[in-house]
């Protein structure tokens, strides 16, 4: 038997899987009818189909919707000065870069972002991918080899799980965010050996923040080199959104920062920076980097311009943090548990499935959007919806989805406890 790894839905289907010919294969997974059921009973909150550009409001099934389930934290995907800088990459090199960087798919716009993104997070170097998701496989699983150690946080994201899976390197978990058991994985690694630790800055699922005041700490300790995903924290954290290791003034003691197109930079993409030296180590071996083609030129340009834009219009991230402790503030007035939450991501937690569901339906009836987080996202019972903020939010649009929390809160607790 296999555990399913996809969205349980809050059922617990396991399969047989010990059959190897494709008509066997698709009834196996034919098996997999969660979906299905989850659509029948009314509560399927995927996939959702967006009429509109991703905005503080949305078009959804053609009716409005206060967005707060995006990651554009500086809300720029829809900003006329970065689609004009989109549609202008395209008109001067075309749409796709048709092939990887290392062979045919390095035009000189990957390479003027790769300078800007190491001048922005302040590193010798930088390095673009096409995803965020495929830095932290491509990266994670090149720079280690056999004898080295891995180590992660539990609450990692999954991309860096996915990458701990492709590694060769020893993979030691500490307990999310707890020094005393990242000590103790420490102490179990060999003197002299490599290691590298790697965290989320902000956690993306429950916007809380690594410690890494605590972390570099222990990682001076024990040799221990350390990476941050910083997908939430650019745009977000520190000065001028340059970066979780930046808001704790501790850059120079993060060896590598990853980071993402797709949140902040209202693109698709992700990056690595360092120092110069394992920056070319890993542009001439990771593989996700090596033989996978590069992104548009078009993709890169937007992020050229958000960068220039964070830079023009620094009053965006004052007004996301107003927005933030606004919501953060009238969230925990009004009794919801959101948990250790430090930055726009905050988690509503909820617990069961589908009372986190019928939340999200009865929000969506409402008119607002927001992220239904269930297991494997989340450890089973710690199902939650994630509230994000937008520095284009108002103050009325926060005041509106919290007050449909609040009603769908108040209906909650009315009802008899839901057993899933
Ligand atoms: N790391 C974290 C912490 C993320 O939240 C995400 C995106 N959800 C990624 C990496 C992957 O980034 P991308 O969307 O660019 O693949």
């Amino acid at each position: 038997m296999c555990k399913n790894m996809g969205l349980g839905l809050g059922l617990n289907l396991t399969f047989n899987n010990n059959r190897l010919n494709m008509k066997e294969l698709q009834k196996k997974l034919a098996q997999y009818t969660r979906p299905q059921e989850a659509k029948k009973a009314g509560f399927y909150p995927y996939y959702k189909v967006i009429e509109s550009p991703q905005d503080s409001e949305i078009i959804i099934d053609g009716k409005n919707h206060l967005m707060f389930g995006s990651n554009s934290y500086l809300g720029l995907t829809n900003h006329p000065k970065i689609k004009k800088a989109a549609k202008d990459a395209i008109d001067a090199c075309g749409t796709g870069a048709s092939g990887s960087r290392l062979l045919n798919g390095n035009f000189a716009i990957h390479e003027k972002l790769d300078a800007m993104l190491a001048e922005f997070v302040d590193k010798e170097a930088a390095l673009t991918f096409s995803t965020g998701f495929q830095v932290n496989l491509g990266v994670i699983s090149c720079i280690l080899g056999r004898n080295d150690y891995l180590i992660i946080d539990d609450d990692d994201h999954a991309s860096i799980i996915e990458g701990s899976r492709l590694t060769f390197a020893k993979v030691l978990k500490y307990k999310h965010n707890d020094m005393e058991s990242l000590e103790k994985v420490l102490q179990k690694t060999k003197p002299g050996q490599v290691k590298l630790i790697v965290v989320d800055g902000v956690f993306s699922m429950e916007g809380d923040l690594a410690p890494l005041d605590k972390i570099v700490v222990l990682a001076d300790k024990y040799g221990a080199s350390l990476m941050v995903d910083d997908a939430h924290g650019l745009g977000v954290m520190g000065p001028g959104g340059r970066g979780t290791s930046m808001h704790f003034g501790l850059n120079d003691k993060v060896d590598l920062i990853m980071g993402t197109f797709s949140k902040s930079f209202a693109s698709l993409g992700g990056f690595i920076a360092g120092d110069f030296e394992t920056i070319n180590y890993i542009k001439h071996n990771a593989r996700s980097l090596l033989f996978s083609a590069s992104i548009p030129p078009a993709s890169a340009a937007t992020v050229i311009a958000a960068l220039k834009i964070m830079k023009e219009e620094p009053e965006r991230i004052d007004h996301l943090w107003e927005n933030t402790l606004y919501a953060q503030q009238k969230l925990r007035e009004n009794g919801f548990d959101i948990g250790n939450t430090q930055s726009p991501v905050i988690p509503i937690k909820i617990g069961s499935d589908m009372d986190t569901f019928l939340y999200f339906k009865m929000l969506l009836e409402n008119g607002v959007f927001i992220n239904c987080v269930i297991p494997p996202a989340v450890k089973e019972g710690s199902s939650l919806l994630r509230f994000s903020l937008m520095a284009t939010h108002t103050k009325k649009q926060i005041d509106s989805a919290i007050d449909a929390l609040i009603a769908c809160k108040v209906y909650f607790e009315k009802q008899p406890v839901n057993q899933d």
